[in-house]
């Protein structure tokens, strides 16, 4: 006869059910516990879909066999072809649109009204 279990598992429900310190600090240790198991899978997904984002910025893909390649490579690794420059770093600076240019300016006007 196993009764040791049966035992334990009676003082841990007492422990749980009366209001005691030790209960307390108990079901404080689960609901710790429960929050870590919750977060930690929901840290990790949003950390690894950062990281994810970051990877994806820093990569380009092959225009000719579609493989996927650093940025900054000249070459595919795969077949070859030369990688186009337009899309690789501080290059692109040179070719992007001023500010400038695509603010749109707004000039006061007086306007005379006969009230
Ligand atoms: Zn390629």
């Amino acid at each position: 006869m196993k009764r040791p279990p049966a035992l334990l598992w009676f003082a841990v429900l007492l422990l749980l059910l009366l209001p005691t310190a030790a209960g307390r600090v108990l079901l404080d240790l689960v609901g710790g516990l429960a929050l870590v198991l919750l977060a930690v899978p929901l840290l990790l997904t949003g950390l690894g879909w950062i990281g994810w984002k970051v990877l994806q910025s820093r990569m380009v893909i092959c225009q000719a066999c579609g493989t996927t390649v650093f940025k900054g490579v000249e070459r595919c690794p795969a077949c070859g072809t030369s990688m186009p420059l337009d899309s690789s770093g501080p290059a692109t600076s040179n070719t992007a649109v001023p500010a400038s240019d695509v603010t749109i300016d707004v000039t006061a006007q007086e306007v005379k009204s006969d009230s």
